[in-house]
């Protein structure tokens, strides 16, 4: 593969962004199970199928691994997640051992840059404000992202009035700094200003290139498409040293985050798609030569502030796989999502808790919660994947829980059914949390006991009733 082992005529050194996400991560990397990432395909009829389309064959099968359980002829990614060895584990005796909560952010948590009302409080029942003293573990999975996994970390413990630990916290292109050994040239797609190409060196990318820099070097790219003052500031000179555009050779496409611009940002992945194996400026013959094409998610729709959903990164993946067959002749062109509704990710999601749960409260990472409830608001990412998840785990129960704060609007019917629907993330916890009681109960009466209950909740439930809880009326609650 070109490019790995050399630098290209006018490639700016590598910049690193320290984080104490990738400090941790870096420092727990070595000690991890394996990750292996799924591709997602559009058909669900294909959709157990993980390997890479043939389409990718310039740098695929052997280099990427994409894998999926059941693939005999793909290679596990090499062990990775983002935990915390910076987290001094402690032996914390109030601590729900069995069961666990992990949360979609948009639309369950947060919804227009501002916290849900009842999400505080859910997260106050989940830190030993409920009628058991007990604390419950979670971790956050959103298909969001465009910043550091820590400046994120910091939006939410801001507005949640809760500590969010990096460890904790898994966004839509944590994974692709798996990515980061295997290509050299990449061309990253997708939020603010340069926010994501520093995302994408502090992940080990060695040559990050984006749209700015293609338009900085030809501003006929996009014609409709002007840099401002800052934005030519700020991006490369991809034709420094007498470089010619077509001495770049892009070996990856990545689109990071949401688009700010999808009409220059469109042309330039299509010309990139239909190049001479990524050479800028070429145009392939047979249109079956671009390199791989990745998004951190596939949602079309997210819950933002408007009173309606708003287009996500999966419209324009739509847009670009069906504009790249209207301009080939018919031509398919097969890319990949990470994120939810993947496997992967929900597996990925699996290892940050047991090592949350190990680092945070002591637990024993070789015993995971029997049961993790999944909170969200899109059927078609949250509820499908952890639906799935729940089919594929031997260990542990994965169980959907729908809110109606965001993407699924009422009287709907979901696509994907989830195992119980409630109004509000707090209604969710109440539920999962309820629900455990009542099995805790029944582990009472022959002796197992697993959660530390109060003698109110010990005697409600001796009397067959359902615990009472520490919880607030929201807008959305029930009476
Ligand atoms: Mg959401």
């Amino acid at each position: 593969m070109s490019g790995l082992s050399s630098r290209r005529p006018g490639m700016h050194a590598r910049q690193i962004s320290s984080s104490s996400f990738a400090e941790a991560f870096d420092a727990a990397r070595s000690r991890l199970g394996e990750l292996t990432l799924h591709q997602e395909d559009e058909d669900e009829a294909e959709a157990a199928s993980p390997c890479l389309s043939s389409s990718d064959s310039a740098i695929s099968e052997e280099a990427l691994s994409l894998t999926g359980s059941g693939c005999s002829e793909c290679t596990p990614l090499s062990p990775v997640s983002p935990i915390t060895g910076l987290v001094t584990p402690i032996t914390d005796a109030d601590v729900a051992d069995n069961f666990a909560f992990a949360f979609d952010i948009d639309g369950v948590l947060i919804r227009g840059g501002r916290p849900i009302p009842e999400a505080i409080e859910a997260m106050k029942v989940l830190n030993g404000e409920n009628e058991f003293g007990v604390r419950v573990p979670y971790i956050f999975l959103t298909n969001g992202g465009g910043k550091f996994e820590s400046e994120r970390c910091h939006d939410l413990s801001r507005q949640l009035e809760i500590e969010v630990s990096p460890g904790q916290f898994i966004c839509g292109h944590t994974p692709m700094r798996e990515f980061a050994d295997r290509f050299g040239t990449v061309l990253v797609v997708g939020g603010e200003g340069e926010a994501c190409r520093n995302v994408a060196e502090s992940y080990g990318f060695r040559d990050v290139i984006t749209p700015g820099d293609i338009l900085k070097a030809n501003a006929h790219t996009a014609p409709f498409r002007k840099l401002t003052d800052l934005e030519h500031k700020n991006s490369r000179n991809l034709l420094a040293h007498g470089a010619k555009m077509s001495d770049i050779v892009v070996e990856a496409v990545f689109v990071f985050a949401d688009s700010r611009d999808w009409a220059s940002d469109l042309q330039i992945i299509l010309d990139v798609a239909q190049s001479k194996g990524g050479r800028l400026e070429t145009r392939s013959e047979t249109f079956d030569e671009g390199p791989p094409i990745y998004f951190s998610h596939s949602d079309v729709v997210w819950s933002a502030a408007h009173e309606h959903v708003r287009l996500g990164m999966g419209a324009l993946r739509k847009i670009v796989e069906t504009v790249f067959a209207d301009t080939t002749g018919g031509k398919k062109l097969k890319t990949h999502a990470f994120g939810k509704p993947q496997i992967a990710t929900f597996e990925f999601a699996t290892r940050l808790l047991q090592q949350w749960r190990a680092a945070q409260h002591g637990l024993a990472e070789s015993d995971p919660p029997q049961t993790v409830y999944f909170v969200g608001d899109t059927p078609e990412s949250d509820i499908r994947g952890t639906n799935a998840m729940n089919e594929k785990s031997k260990s542990t129960e994965w169980y959907s829980i729908l809110v109606k704060t965001g993407v699924y609007q009422e009287g709907t019917e979901p696509r994907y059914k989830p195992r119980r629907l409630v109004d509000t993330v707090l209604d969710a916890v109440n539920h999962g949390i309820r629900r455990e009681m009542a099995k805790a109960g029944s582990r009472l009466s022959t002796g197992g006991r697993r959660l530390p209950l109060d003698d109110a909740a010990m005697k409600a439930i001796a009397e067959g009733r359902t615990p009472n809880f520490v919880t607030k009326a929201g807008p959305f609650s029930d009476p």
